[in-house]
């Protein structure tokens, strides 16, 4: 048999400070919260955690710290049987996530990016090799734009296909936009994408006449939509009692990847990734809460 196809996550890696509050402070304001949680988090360690843990073969190519935060973030990669040969260690801080959750379930963030401003140009020619084993590159907007325009042209070049979660919003250069199979959005960023609102399906729609192969805008608790050049489909969500929404769209995203790789279309796979993130949601944190295959629900 030959081998399982693999997936290269390109991306961040970020520890996750977390503290609840009761609510979040004004300008100039000091408020006292409960115990600080610190968890692995980061876009692309996350899609790569998730697929990792539903038995993808998972490469991560990033950068961590030297510090307490990067073992953690390895620990958690390597536990997901991620590979882990092309994380760098600069000397910068790990990247960190700073993030207030309030009663109302609404989290405000800052981030520090640290050791992932480092992840270049050089980083990803470096694993060329590992590249042109894969069949699927995931990839995320936590890291340099001039990384992920190189990491898409290098995909094209070796016949890899790009997977691209817009978040947090950037404008992405045509040509990168052309490669993408699917860009992968939520309402918000797809709205902000196209400068308008309207129904998921509209948006995928009109989103696909920008530029990309192939469309998939995820709708939260309602599942998700896909549309490629044969059509658009909705793929509704297993009904769950969400605790934690943290890292559900990395879930979705990194399981997509897995299935993708594995030689399924766009919409099986969707109908795969929403069950995972799915599940996702009834368990607190980002990465902790991403199920193996034998736990996924629906
Ligand atoms: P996040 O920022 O929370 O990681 P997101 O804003 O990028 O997520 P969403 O569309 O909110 O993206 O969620 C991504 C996917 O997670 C959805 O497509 C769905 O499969 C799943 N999901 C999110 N919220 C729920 C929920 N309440 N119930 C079931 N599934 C959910």
């Amino acid at each position: 048999m030959s081998e399982p196809k693999k997936v290269v996550v390109i991306g961040s890696a970020n520890a996750d400070l977390v503290v609840a509050l009761n609510r979040r402070p004004g300008p100039g304001e000091t408020v006292m919260g409960a115990d600080l949680v610190v968890s692995p988090g980061g876009k692309g360690a996350n899609q790569a955690v998730a697929a990792g843990m539903l038995g993808a073969p998972v490469v991560f190519l990033g950068a961590v710290g030297e510090d307490e935060h990067g073992e953690l973030l390895l620990g958690s990669l390597r536990g997901a049987g991620v590979d882990v040969a092309h994380v760098a260690r600069p000397d910068r801080p790990t990247g960190n996530a700073y993030i207030m959750v309030t009663p109302d379930g609404e989290n405000s963030i800052v981030v520090s990016p640290g050791a992932n401003s480092a992840v270049a140009e050089a980083d990803v020619d470096a694993a060329r090799g590992v590249l042109a084993e894969a069949a699927v590159m995931v990839l995320s907007l936590e890291i340099p734009l001039s990384t992920v325009a190189h990491a898409v042209a290098s995909a094209a070049e070796l016949g890899v296909r790009p997977v691209l979660n817009l978040s947090p919003t950037a404008e992405l250069p045509d040509e990168v936009l052309a490669a993408l199979d699917p860009l992968v959005v939520n309402e918000h960023e797809a709205a902000w994408l196209l400068g308008a609102e309207g129904s998921p399906e509209d948006l995928a729609t009109r989103l696909l006449d920008v530029g990309p192969r192939s469309v998939v805008v995820t709708i939260g608790a309602k599942g998700a939509v896909v549309a490629d050049r044969a059509g658009v489909h909705t793929v509704p969500s297993p009904q769950v009692k969400p605790v934690d929404t943290t890292g559900a769209g990395d879930a979705f995203t990194g399981a997509l990847a897995g299935r993708l790789a594995a030689g399924e279309d766009l919409v099986e796979a969707a109908r795969f990734a929403v069950r995972v993130a799915a599940t996702s949601v009834t368990r607190h944190g980002a990465q902790p809460s991403y199920p193996r295959a034998d736990e996924v629900i629906g």
